[in-house]
């Protein structure tokens, strides 16, 4: 038995997801029987983090990613928004970065600036 906690909402439901049958105990909604058998299987993040902006009233700019990527990709996500440079104006949702670290997850602003 694999043990994790939910974070699929602040509930946060202790699992036990068993790793020969995927079966998951412990999740209060469906959301959690799903994150617990993706977790062994495909684990999934979405990445938020910041990228250099010239132009705008701060230097760094909140983006994230508009869907989750592997977790093993989180790391080439980090690094491809640390060489990111956005320049103002920049509307919420504009895309920054297509196809981030060759996954079909974009990089978004999270704000105006
Ligand atoms: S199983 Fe459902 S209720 Fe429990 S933490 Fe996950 S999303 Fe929330």
């Amino acid at each position: 038995m694999k043990q994790m906690v939910c974070i699929g909402c602040p509930r946060g439901c202790h699992l036990e997801v068993d790793e020969a049958t995927l079966e998951v105990k412990g999740n209060f909604c469906p959301t959690g029987a799903t994150y617990g058998k993706n977790e062994l299987t495909n684990p999934m993040r979405t990445v938020t983090g910041t990228v250099s902006i010239v132009g705008g009233v701060h230097n760094r700019l909140a983006v994230r990613t508009d869907k989750q990527v592997p977790k093993s990709k989180m790391f080439d996500v980090v690094n491809e928004m640390n060489k990111y440079v956005a320049h103002s104006p920049v509307k919420m949702g504009e895309v920054l970065i297509a196809g981030v670290a060759g996954t079909d997850a974009n990089v978004v602003a999270s704000r105006d600036m």
